[in-house]
């Protein structure tokens, strides 16, 4: 058996991070965890409950009372969010939440929590995580670092596709919109911004096929655990 390793994926906003984390999770048997849909949970627990993000008190009162897991699914997502046990999956990937989750994630107190949250989900090692800060922040001595990157219109066209995917109509330039500043606030956050950690493994995959980025990404994983 070879031993399982913990592999950290990171990489700007629509740049086929999930996907992949998700079908090396499925090839590997590991667990697939979406840091990304944990923020998106806590914000939309926040626009529910009418939380302001300069609450510092009700934020500090809410955050013990938000409970995020994933369960498995037969979708083609073959999971999905879950919020103190109700399934959100479709609501979190909407504009709505897609416009706030930035600046909910630059809350250090929300980092604080969801940090803590994730380092006891890959505890055990065999996971696939996908976010921002994975390899910089939660776990630093991943055995696999990948770091995502793409050019700005195809990650938009893909993401418009997804949205599409999940029934939601959105224009091109909403989305280029949304990525953009979703680019600007993640990468300049004084809390964890989003950065390649130093040992982490680039890959661009504006022009790969969904194919040859799992391959890509198989080769490092089997370098590693052969
Ligand atoms: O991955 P996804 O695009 O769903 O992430 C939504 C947002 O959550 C990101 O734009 C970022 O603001 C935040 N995020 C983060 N740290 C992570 C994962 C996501 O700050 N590890």
């Amino acid at each position: 058996m070879p031993r399982p390793i913990t592999i950290a994926i990171d990489g700007f906003s629509g740049c086929g991070k999930s996907t992949l984390a998700r079908s090396l999770a499925d090839k590997l048997d590991y667990r697939y965890i979406d840091t990304g849909a944990m923020y998106r949970a806590v914000t939309l627990y926040f626009i529910r409950n009418d939380i302001e993000l300069d609450d510092t008190m009700g934020i500090a009162q809410a955050l013990p009372q938000i409970e995020i897991d994933f369960k498995p699914a037969s979708d083609r997502d073959g999971k999905v969010t879950l919020l103190n046990n109700e399934n959100i999956e479709k609501e979190i990937r909407g504009l709505a939440v897609s416009k706030l989750v930035s600046p909910v994630a630059t809350i250090s107190a929300v980092r604080r929590a969801m940090v803590a949250q994730q380092r006891r989900m890959g505890s055990e090692g065999a996971v696939v995580m996908d976010g921002r800060d994975i390899g910089t922040v939660v776990f630093p001595d991943a055995d696999l670092k990948l770091f995502l990157v793409a050019d700005l219109e195809v990650r938009a066209q893909r993401r418009q596709a997804e949205l599409e995917a999940h029934g939601q109509s959105v224009t091109i330039d909403e989305v280029l919109e949304n990525l953009k500043e979703r680019d600007r606030i993640d990468s300049s956050r004084a809390d964890s911004p989003l950065k390649q950690a130093n040992d982490a493994i680039v890959i661009d995959n504006s022009d790969l096929s969904f194919e040859e980025l799992v391959e890509r990404a198989m080769a490092e994983v089997n370098r590693i655990i052969d």
